[in-house]
């Protein structure tokens, strides 16, 4: 390494205008895409290459398909058209041929495209009045740049940014930096010969100027790795910083009512269920406060891990809470919870029994006010072991004697905020163990980016003597309506989801109110029908749950307000109508309604697909019932999106980096930085990295890709 390398840290400092050329108009137009300092500008990676050798020519171009040709601009043209719109015109051509381009209402590409100046054209090509013609293509200027590989850079009509002139500052850095000392490189040597990465100067220069497509992608490789890494190191730091600053409740792991309650269920636990409970136990048999994610697809009884959790807790002397997204489930869960606990005692040396039953209370909105003063009074005092509700309880002024575990059902991301608000909870400054329970598999490489601060637990079984739901994609629903027949006069109950519409809330009801008459008056004559959707009221909802749970509703018409937790086990169908509407994550979640008790169960996607991703979206589902497969192909659908906002992309550090494309190196990223952090005295000990990890993910970006 040079002596005096340059961190980036040293270019974040260094305004992007101190170099030659970025004044004037260039400077506004890089202000206004975000570049401001020159680390800002090496981070502004080439959108695509150009391989000048390889591209295709323009009598190679495929009528009806996108294409992307190089050409040189011969004339254009501007007119008014119609309704005062401008239409431009522009000849080009390579040495194999001419191609119009228009562009509608883009007035300023006629000076854009002047002529003699080289540029790759990406669009569509038609053959209009026996030409080629490409309709208001991507247009990227390739300006001067000579050489076999040309980068070209995002550019922006409306900042007037052209892909030249980044191309031309780019290379002014690069020059500067590497003209006196280079980059530093954070990373230590034997990691980067481990695995195979470039130096930080060589990535950063083969990025921006390859001379080959196979510099590119190791160019790439090395950056993408730095960003990943600068992630994993802040979250693993992160979580130990925690551990070390806070105190937990350290739990008694003697397993007495564990036992005593799974003894009792009427089944044995899966194998699965075994391991995550016994993690569970180890967990919050330490000293430092457990923040566990439970990741269990639907059916795999998250339900009996949480409990497992709370008399955990309660065994020791401690309280448990239990929260929920909804009422509703909340409900659920209380009389699931009773039912599974039912005459279960605790010792209690101070009754002359010697024992005592155990307290399970439900506190909801709707709790009345004088019984809401009396639970919240006995949590204070210890008198209540377990208490069940609604997120909001965490906000709430609710005191815990000694709150010892927080089970978090259906919600991903609980904070480091919220955990810590959580020692207020207690009297004694403790922070109580947390579970985060998800029934939406999340992609592995999402999971360790996303949640990288959680330890993860994971049910991956389903209890025996299941069997799997049969799911079938049918376009026409005529012989579905013959199935839900035949399995209502057999005794069971089935589901209708009506086709999703997201514009409104009063569409989809009045979706939802249209298929429910349609299906009593034709294909469900006869039936006893039930209706749910958002704007039923919740008395009317809870009836109508009560009736179909109690087996007086035969068929459930519904909007995706059924999606989660409810447990009817003698449904055995569900119809999905307009499938095609719903992503891979809600058909799955639909399709986890039925398939809960002993019968066999099956699953009707009706409808069209109106495109191949929809198709591949439904054969997906179609083709398997494992949840962590369909989060990994609908990650590949649907790409980041579906972990992170597609706005937050770009804002954050991941700007290169994929957590589809590139899977195997999120693993590698997490290796190393557990590599770096359990020794030592961690992040302490690599201050570069430490500044670096500060420098992308410190102050006010912090939160982008971590917080909720
Ligand atoms: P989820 O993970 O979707 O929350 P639940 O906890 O609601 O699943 O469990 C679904 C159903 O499976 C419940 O009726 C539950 O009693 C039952 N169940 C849970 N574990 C087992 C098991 N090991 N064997 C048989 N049935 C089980
Ligand atoms: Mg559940």
């Amino acid at each position: 390494m040079v002596e005096s390398a340059l961190p980036l840290r040293e270019l974040a400092e260094r305004p992007v205008t101190d170099l030659d050329g970025a004044t004037g108009r260039v400077a506004r137009s890089l202000a206004e895409v975000g570049i401001e300092t020159v680390l800002d500008l090496l981070c502004y990676y080439p959108r695509r290459y150009l391989d000048r050798t390889r591209e295709a020519l323009i009598d190679s171009l495929v009528i009806g398909e996108e294409n992307m040709v190089l050409v040189r601009v011969q004339k254009t043209s501007s007119r008014k058209i119609r309704s005062g719109r401008t239409l431009v015109e522009a000849r080009v051509s390579d040495e194999t041929g001419n191609l119009t381009a228009v562009f509608f209402n883009q007035p300023w590409r006629k000076e854009q495209l002047k002529e003699n100046r080289e540029a790759i054209f990406f669009g569509k090509v038609e053959q209009y009045k026996g030409r080629l013609q490409m309709t208001n293509p991507l247009v990227d200027l390739v300006g001067d740049r000579t050489g076999r590989i040309v980068a070209v850079y995002p550019q922006s009509e409306v900042a007037r940014l052209n892909s030249w002139d980044v191309d031309r500052l780019v290379a002014e850095a690069l020059r500067r930096v590497m003209k006196v000392r280079g980059f530093a490189d954070p990373i230590p040597t034997n990691i980067r010969n481990r695995y195979r990465l470039f130096g930080r100067s060589k990535a950063f220069s083969g990025i921006h100027r390859p001379d080959s497509m196979a510099e590119v992608a190791e160019s790439r490789k090395r950056l993408v790795f730095d960003e990943l890494l600068r992630i994993q190191l802040e979250l693993v730091e992160r979580k130990k910083v925690f551990e070390m600053r806070e105190l937990g409740v350290t739990h008694d792991g003697s397993c007495v009512l564990v036992d005593l309650f799974v003894s009792r269920l009427g089944f044995v636990l899966t194998t699965a269920q075994e391991r995550v409970v016994s993690e569970i136990v180890q967990d919050m048999v330490r000293p430092v406060p457990m923040h566990r994610l439970l990741q269990g697809d639907v059916g795999s009884g998250k339900t009996v891990v949480a409990v497992a959790a709370l008399l955990t807790s309660v065994q020791g002397g401690h309280q448990g809470a239990l929260m929920t997204p909804t009422e509703v489930l909340a409900e659920q869960h209380y009389s699931s919870v009773l039912e599974m606990l039912s005459d279960l005692s605790l010792n209690d040396s101070t009754n002359l029994l010697g024992e005592r039953p155990l307290v399970i209370r439900l506190l909801t909105s709707r709790t009345s006010a004088t019984e809401r003063r009396k639970i919240i009074n006995d949590l204070s005092i210890g008198v209540v072991d377990i208490l069940i509700g609604t997120h909001a309880l965490i906000q709430e002024s609710v005191d815990f004697n000694s709150l010892g575990v927080v089970v978090i059902d259906e919600q991903h991301r609980f904070g480091v905020e919220q955990r810590a608000a959580l020692r207020d909870k207690n009297r004694n400054d403790v922070v109580p163990d947390v579970l985060v329970m998800t029934a939406t598999p999340i992609p592995r490489t999402a999971a360790m980016t996303v949640y990288g601060d959680l330890d993860s637990s994971i049910l991956d079984e389903l209890p025996r003597g299941r069997s799997p739901v049969e799911t079938f994609w049918e376009i026409q629903p005529e012989s579905v309506w013959e199935v839900v027949r035949d399995e209502i006069a057999a005794g069971r109950q089935a589901y209708v989801v009506c086709p999703l519409i997201d514009e409104s809330e009063i569409l989809q009801v009045r979706s939802a109110e249209e298929t429910f008459v349609s299906l009593s008056e034709n294909e469900l004559t006869g039936l006893r029908l039930g209706l749910l959707h958002g704007r039923v009221t919740r008395v009317e909802k809870e009836e109508t749950m009560r009736l179909f749970r109690s087996g007086l509703l035969d068929v459930l018409i519904a909007t995706t307000v059924i999606e989660v937790g409810v447990d009817v086990p003698n449904a055995t169908v569900m119809v999905i109508l307009d499938a095609a509407r719903f992503g891979i994550a809600q058909l799955h979640q639909l399709r986890g309604r039925v398939g809960r008790g002993e019968h066999v169960s099956r699953c009707f996607l009706v409808g069209e697909a109106p495109t191949a991703i929809a198709e591949e979206r439904l054969l997906a589902v179609v083709g398997t019932t494992d949840g962590f497969e369909l989060a990994e192909v609908d990650l590949d659908l649907r790409g980041e999106g579906t972990v992170m906002g597609g706005k937050q992309k770009g804002r954050n550090d991941l700007m290169l980096a994929s957590l589809r494309r590139d899977r195997e190196w999120v693993g590698v990223a997490r290796d190393v930085a557990l590599e770096l952090i359990s020794h030592g005295k961690g992040l302490d000990d690599y201050p570069q990295l430490a500044d670096e990890v500060q420098l992308f993910l410190g102050g006010e970006k912090a939160g982008y890709l971590l917080k909720s």
